[in-house]
């Protein structure tokens, strides 16, 4: 599984950084960012929470 922010849609909250820090991260711009890599199976579901709960469905899971 890997994750992807839609920096067009992201404002920025921060509510996937504290759900799922080990993923999620805010750039020097203010907008979150996912890493790159393969998410490992022990952080999945905490990456699908944060992505169930960004306000504006900027994440994408796959
Ligand atoms: S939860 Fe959504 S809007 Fe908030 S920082 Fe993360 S990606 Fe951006």
């Amino acid at each position: 599984m890997k994750a992807f922010v839609d920096k067009d849609i992201c404002i920025g909250c921060g509510a996937c950084t504290g759900t799922c820090p080990e993923v999620f991260e805010m750039d020097d711009d203010g907008l979150a960012v996912a890493i790159e890599d393969e998410i490992s199976d022990d952080l999945e579901e905490s990456a699908v929470e944060a992505c169930e709960g960004c306000p504006v469905d900027a994440i994408t899971v796959e």
